[in-house]
C-alpha cells in the first residue's frame, strides 16, 4: 500500500540523516497532533458509528480517561500519514497471530486507501521479529498478544478463561510504555484452520476498537433499533442463581427477583457481580467511567458495522441476544459467515474522519450521500487513476430463533 511506503520511507529518509519528504516532529506527541495539515472543515455530516470523539488543536488531548485517534506522523506533503504502529508480544504472539493480523489489516484496506483517509497499520520497528521488549519499538506502540494457551487439553481455556481485550484509540494522558494493548484469544493453536475464518474476524473488530471505533450495539441510544433479550444468554440461570443468593448484598431481602435480575442485566456494577456476560450488551448510559461517558455517535445505526456482536453470541441454541427492531439478525461486519466479514460504509466514514487525508476523495468518503445506502456504491479513486467501487454489505435477514 502506497501509504505504508510513505510511512517506510519517511523513517528511512530520518535514519539516513536526509531531509525527509515529510515533516516528522520529533518529541511531543501533542505537536505530532497539532501539526497535522489536513484537518476537515467541510459541513458536519450525518454519519454511523460509534467512536473516540473528534480533536482539534483546541482539545485537551492529556484528558485523563479519554481517548483519541492515533497521532499523526508525517503531515505531508505528499499526504499525511496518521498509523496505528504496533510490535508483537513475543514469538509465539507472532508465530500465531501474523497471518490473521495481516488479513485483518488487508480487510481495513477500503478505509486506508491513499487519498481516502490517512490511516495506516504498521509495524512499529519494521520488522516482525523485533518484539515489543525492544528498545526499537516505541513507548506508545500497540502491543499484540496471543493469550491462548498452547496445546490446553480443555477446550475451555481459549474461549472462556482468555479474555479477548483492546484499548479503544490513543491515549495521550500517559507516557506509560505498552499502554496500548491488543489481547487475543479466538485463534486456537490446536484448531488453526477451523478457527481461522472467526479469528481474522475477531481481529478486524479488535483493530476496530484500536483506531478508536467502539461497539454500536452499544451506543446510548441502540434500544431505538436493537431488542436486547439477555434471558438467551447462556449464562442467564447461573446469574439468577448468583443473584438470588446475592454473596455481595446488593439488595434487601425483599427485592424480588425479577428487578434484581432487570438491574444485573442492564446495569453495569451489578452485572459485574453476578453477570460478567451480559457487560458487553449494557448499554453506554448504564456504564460507568468516564471513557465511555466521552465516546460519540453518529445520528444513525449501523447494522452492518464491523464493531457490532453477531445476533447469537453466547446464546443458548440458535437464539439471538441482540436483534433489528424490524426483526431480522445482526452480524459482524454484516455477514453470518465471517469468510465474508467486511468493514462498512460507516465505519470507513468514521476512519475518514478520524484520519483526515485531506483530500476531495476522502471528503466523499466522509459524506454520507457517498456511503449512505447500499445502493449507492462508494468509489475510491487510487493513485495511477484506478477506482475501487465499495458495495455496502447485503442486509442479513434471518427470520426467527429468537
Ligand atoms: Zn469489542
Amino acid at each position: 500500500m502506497a501509504i505504508v511506503f510513505e510511512a517506510l520511507l519517511c523513517l528511512l529518509l530520518v535514519l539516513a540523516g536526509l531531509t525527509p519528504v515529510c515533516s516528522i516532529p520529533q518529541a511531543d506527541l501533542l505537536a505530532k497532533r497539532a501539526a497535522r495539515t489536513c484537518t476537515y472543515q467541510g459541513p458536519p455530516a450525518s454519519k454511523r458509528w460509534y467512536s473516540v470523539e473528534d480533536s482539534d488543536e483546541n482539545t485537551d488531548l492529556k484528558q485523563e480517561g479519554k481517548s483519541f485517534a492515533w497521532p499523526v506522523k508525517c503531515s505531508g506533503p505528499p499526504s499525511p500519514v496518521q498509523p496505528v504502529r504496533y510490535c508483537f508480544k513475543d514469538k509465539r504472539s507472532k508465530d500465531n497471530l501474523k497471518d490473521i493480523l495481516d488479513s485483518a489489516i488487508s480487510r481495513w484496506g477500503p478505509a486506508m486507501q491513499e487519498h481516502v483517509s490517512a490511516l495506516s497499520i504498521d509495524l512499529d520497528a519494521h520488522d516482525p521479529e523485533i518484539y515489543c521488549d525492544n528498545d526499537r519499538v516505541s513507548d506508545d506502540a500497540l502491543v499484540i498478544s496471543d493469550e491462548t494457551k498452547e496445546g490446553a487439553e480443555n477446550d475451555d481455556w481459549n474461549w472462556y478463561e482468555c479474555n479477548t481485550q483492546s484499548t479503544t484509540g490513543y491515549d495521550y494522558s500517559s507516557d506509560a510504555r505498552g499502554r496500548h494493548t491488543l489481547e487475543f484469544c479466538h485463534f486456537k493453536p490446536d484448531d488453526r484452520e477451523g478457527t481461522r475464518k472467526w479469528a481474522i474476524r475477531g481481529m478486524m473488530h479488535e483493530l476496530g476498537h484500536v483506531i478508536g471505533l467502539q461497539h454500536e450495539h452499544q451506543r446510548p441510544d441502540r434500544g431505538q433499533y436493537l431488542w436486547y433479550q439477555p434471558k438467551n444468554l447462556d449464562d442467564y440461570e447461573d446469574a439468577k442463581e448468583r443473584a438470588d443468593i446475592d454473596e455481595y448484598c446488593l439488595w434487601e431481602d425483599d427485592v424480588p427477583i425479577e428487578q434484581r435480575m432487570k438491574e444485573v442485566t442492564q446495569i453495569e456494577t451489578f452485572a459485574q457481580k453476578y453477570f460478567p456476560q451480559a457487560l458487553d450488551f449494557i448499554t453506554a448510559t448504564h456504564r460507568d467511567g468516564e471513557r465511555w461517558e466521552s465516546y460519540t455517535h453518529s445520528t444513525e445505526f449501523d447494522y452492518e458495522s464491523i464493531m457490532l456482536y453477531p445476533s447469537n453470541t453466547n446464546t443458548i441454541g440458535n437464539k439471538f441476544v441482540i436483534w433489528r427492531k424490524s426483526g431480522g439478525a445482526v452480524w459482524q461486519g454484516g455477514y453470518e459467515d465471517p469468510t465474508f466479514s467486511r468493514v462498512s460504509k460507516g465505519d470507513i466514514a468514521r476512519v475518514c474522519q478520524l484520519y483526515p487525508s485531506g483530500t476531495e476523495e476522502g471528503r466523499e468518503a466522509q459524506d454520507p450521500a457517498a456511503w449512505g445506502g447500499a445502493e449507492v456504491p462508494l468509489v475510491v479513486r487510487m493513485a495511477g487513476g484506478f477506482e475501487t467501487v465499495i458495495y455496502a454489505p447485503n442486509m442479513t435477514m434471518v427470520g426467527s430463533g429468537r
